[in-house]
């Protein structure tokens, strides 16, 4: 995986944050407190930041997406900067690890590629999420999005696909999983006080979430 496909997912990811802001506050109001839109707005500047400030052209993809797991971190108070800023900090520890591996001489092998990465960050991502926040598919949180996405990685990784048809497929399955949040009742984070009345709305953190790993497939060329 390649320093300058992070660093354009995340400058894309950025845009679109900005552009559904307002989409994700008005999730969030319907079964949260209506911040999502605004913490990931300003944790994705403070990302820009970090990319635009010094020394970041030595940074390789793992450093990075620890880089800006702490930008996240640091300026997001709610729930999803905790959430996010750890999946990121583990999932550039994974990547960093597959490519400190020696890989032995001739061909790289299939377990070098860019999708073994991605499939590498997913599962560190998710675990994260999970033990952080204590959380499982089905609870109606951004988990919904991310670990029918991770699965596709794995599956598009069995199968042999090319990177552009598996992250299109962790796209579709991201936005199904979003979908799937509609009528769950939430057992996670704020919207879980809410109780039976969370049923009917998307969940806030898995429609960001999809829009991400969305994102990711749209700059797959720099992979
Ligand atoms: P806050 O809930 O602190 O206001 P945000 O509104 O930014 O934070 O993010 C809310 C989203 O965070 C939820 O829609 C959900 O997807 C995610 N979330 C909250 N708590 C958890 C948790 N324990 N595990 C996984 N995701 C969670
Ligand atoms: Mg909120």
């Amino acid at each position: 995986m390649s320093g300058e496909w992070v660093a354009a997912w995340l400058r894309a990811s950025a845009g679109a944050v900005a552009a559904e802001a307002d989409w994700f506050t008005s999730l969030d109001a319907a079964i949260g407190d209506g911040d999502h839109g605004i913490n990931l707005a300003r944790g994705f500047g403070r990302v820009l930041d970090v990319l635009d400030g010094p020394g970041v052209a030595d940074l390789d993809a793992g450093d990075l997406l620890v880089a800006a797991g702490r930008a996240i971190m640091g300026s997001v108070g709610g729930a999803s900067g905790a959430l996010y800023g750890r999946a990121l900090l583990r999932a550039g520890a994974a990547v960093s690890r597959q490519a400190g591996t020696d890989a032995p001489p001739g061909d790289p092998p299939a377990s070098d590629g860019p999708l073994t990465a991605v499939t590498l960050a997913m599962d560190a991502a998710v675990d994260a999420i999970a033990t952080l926040g204590r959380s499982a598919p089905g609870d109606k949180t951004m988990l919904d999005a991310l670990v029918p996405a991770a699965r596709a990685a794995h599956d598009g990784l069995d199968a042999g696909d090319p990177l552009d048809r598996a992250l299109s497929r962790m796209a579709e399955a991201a936005q199904a999983g979003l979908e799937s949040t509609r009528p769950l009742v939430a057992r996670r984070g704020r919207a879980s006080y809410l109780g039976e009345r969370s049923a009917g709305h998307l969940d806030p953190g898995a429609a960001s979430a999809a829009l991400l790993i969305r994102v990711l497939s749209e700059t797959a060329r720099a992979g």
